[in-house]
């Protein structure tokens, strides 16, 4: 076997070093689900604070997986949110390429050095092919483990398809440091000779992932605790290799319930999802920086934060070992208070293409229905089902009008409109303080209390029990015309 030993040295002279440096490696599925989002920001986190560097790797050689458009998705996901990378695939970098396939030649030169110390072998079985098959793999039995040096060669040498397989000690045991869930001991006996190297040269995903954390300089591996099962393997590829092991934090699952974990196949939202369902990006990276993280110390008990603040709070130890459970009351909790926290500007920006979806007569001030909203609403989606009254009188019943607490009732409501109409009719300004002034002066002329005036004056405007704003707000909004239109229907019904 040829192994060239400057092409090892000059791999490893291009390792940078001194810095923290971590990577989110996604595969490229087309799907961003919430746990992977919070692998991504704790990683960026992390190189954040500690002023390192965070890069991004493609881990696309499991070709069967393959989604058409789905790296878009990945790097439109974390532009938006503002996980900034500063080593990727569209950016190079010192330890470039950052997509596996593009790193093909790099992984059978490394398997073989393995090869060649032993610590794997070539396996020549037909049921080798696929790295599934691998759980079932009985050491025992394999006649390749054995298979001498020279028997090996000769038949690779002679064309014969094989894979290589990671040779795992049959006695001992092998310990590995995780920084949440502490020292983690197995028996060799358990872990399988697990496939590095395919028939087709690519490398399985454990082994690329290795070899490429090592050749990027990679000092802390986040990723989902799905892979704690194989940290073990990994730690024995790098003694092998005499590499040192990256601190490994590895992050419990993000749960739908108790029992199980979010799923795409149970319909559970992707980062995308929420974005369609009226969730700021803001809101959900707080939200998810807090699914397995918790402040410490002066912050301990702070909920809120910027990406900037997380970048200086966030620290490793805060990471749980206990499964979150994602729970969308309280992402609704935070979505609300970041809508509420937006300059009033900046909401009806957001909110406007909710508004028009439902809203379409140009004479409504979507800015004016937006300052409505920004206190009401938990989600952007919530909009149209609110404000669709402004566009066009929905048909309601007449028993709108009763109300107790405001001490109405359909005769109190047709006297009420019935004094309404002439004075907004003799109002020549059109503004809320016109609006506001005239009723208020019309129920004190009446004696009756604001309430039962507003309350019939509303319900006519709007044909809506609930509606956000009150009778002075949605007249504005509505015009002159329009609202006096809106008040005659009423007391046509209250007749
Ligand atoms: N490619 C793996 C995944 O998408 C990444 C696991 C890791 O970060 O080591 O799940």
């Amino acid at each position: 076997m040829n192994i060239d030993p400057r092409y090892f040295e000059e791999m490893e002279a291009r390792i940078p070093k001194g810095k923290v440096r971590t990577r989110f490696a996604p595969s490229p599925t087309g799907y961003m689900h919430v746990g992977n989002l919070r692998t991504a920001l704790y990683t960026w986190l992390i190189a954040r604070h500690y002023d390192g560097t965070f890069i991004l790797r493609i881990e696309d050689t499991d070709q069967a997986r393959q989604v058409e458009g789905a790296t878009d998705v990945i790097y439109r996901t974390m532009t938006e949110c503002g996980l900034t990378h500063d080593e990727g695939p569209d950016i190079g970098g010192p330890v470039a390429p950052y997509i596996q396939t593009e790193r093909r030649d790099t992984y059978p030169r490394y398997a073989k050095l393995l090869v060649s110390k032993g610590a794997a072998y070539r396996c020549f079985c037909e049921k080798c092919e696929s790295e599934e098959d691998s759980g079932d793999f009985d050491r025992g039995d394999d006649p390749c483990r054995d298979m001498s040096a020279e028997e090996s060669q000769a038949r690779a040498d002679a064309g014969e398809p094989y894979v290589i397989r990671q040779r795992i000690p049959h006695e001992g045991t092998t310990t590995f440091h995780d920084v949440s869930f502490g020292d983690i001991t197995v028996e060799n006996k358990t872990l399988d000779d697990q496939v590095l190297l395919k028939r087709d040269g690519l490398p399985t995903y454990n082994f690329a992932n290795v070899v490429d954390d090592h050749l990027m300089g990679i000092t802390h591996v986040v990723r989902g605790s799905e892979y704690l099962s194989s940290a073990p393997k990994y730690n024995l590829l790098y003694e092998a290799f005499g590499w040192e092991i990256p601190t490994y934090v590895h992050c419990s699952p993000v749960m739908r319930d108790q029992h199980n974990k979010m799923s795409k196949r149970h319909g559970d939202p992707s980062y995308e999802d929420l974005k369609a369902q009226g969730y700021l990006t803001d809101a959900i990276l707080n939200y998810v920086a807090l699914l397995g993280w918790a402040p410490k110390g002066e912050k301990a008990e702070q909920e809120f934060f910027t990406l900037a603040q997380l970048a200086e709070a966030f620290d490793i130890a805060g990471i749980s070992k206990s499964p979150a459970i994602f729970d969308i009351e309280k992402l609704n909790y935070f979505n609300a208070n970041y809508l509420r926290a937006m300059t009033p500007e900046a909401f009806a920006k957001a909110a406007e293409p909710y508004i028009r979806s439902v809203v379409k007569n140009p004479a409504i001030d979507a800015a004016a229905v937006a300052a409505l909203l920004q206190a009401r609403c938990e989600k952007l989606t919530e909009i149209p089902e609110k404000v669709d009254f402004f566009e066009a009188l929905p048909e309601y019943e007449t028993d709108f009008f009763t109300n107790k607490k405001s001490k109405t009732n359909p005769e109190v409501s047709q006297s009420m409109l019935e004094a309404a109409i002439p004075m907004l009719e003799g109002l020549s300004d059109w503004t809320v303080d016109a609006i506001h002034d005239g009723l208020i002066d019309l129920a004190a002329k009446l004696e009756v209390k604001n309430a039962t005036l507003m309350w019939p004056v509303r319900i006519a405007a709007a044909g809506r029990l609930v509606t956000p704003g009150g009778a002075v707000e949605i007249c504005h909004i509505l015009g002159q015309e329009e609202t006096l239109r809106r008040l005659r229907l009423g007391l046509d019904k209250l007749k």
